[in-house]
């Protein structure tokens, strides 16, 4: 369940603030694609979903705590949220899409960030 957003989450704001100061064009927010991909980079044809670490669950990420208590609600909750991640990078791939996942940590490390995604984006 995701509320309209006209100007993204802190973490989008981010990633769209240093692709740009990348020399990136992007789109944001293309609801036509799988999943409304957050950040869309037409020329690589690269989809970026930005995920928080804890509602996404990232792998080995001490953001990804799993709440002491609900544990089997919080689990339902997470595995689809995974399971939805799945479908649309699958959807996205089938359609020709390159898919990267940004993680909401990674923006601690602007500059390692950038440096993967150029390393992504060619
Ligand atoms: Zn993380």
């Amino acid at each position: 369940m995701r509320a309209v957003r006209l100007s993204g989450t802190a973490p989008e704001l981010a990633v769209r603030k240093l692709l740009h100061s990348g020399g990136y064009r992007f789109r944001v927010q293309r609801r036509d694609l799988p999943g409304t991909p957050d950040i869309v980079l037409p020329r690589y044809k690269t989809a970026i979903f930005v995920h928080g670490c804890f509602w996404h669950r990232h792998e080995n990420c001490s953001k990804a705590t799993t709440p002491k208590t609900r544990i089997s609600f919080w689990k339902k909750k997470f595995d689809r949220n995974i399971q939805r991640d799945r479908s649309n990078a699958s959807a996205l791939s089938a359609a020709g899409w390159f898919v990267l996942t940004v993680w909401e940590c990674e923006i601690r490390e602007p500059e390692d960030l950038l440096a993967r995604l150029s390393k992504l984006l060619k």
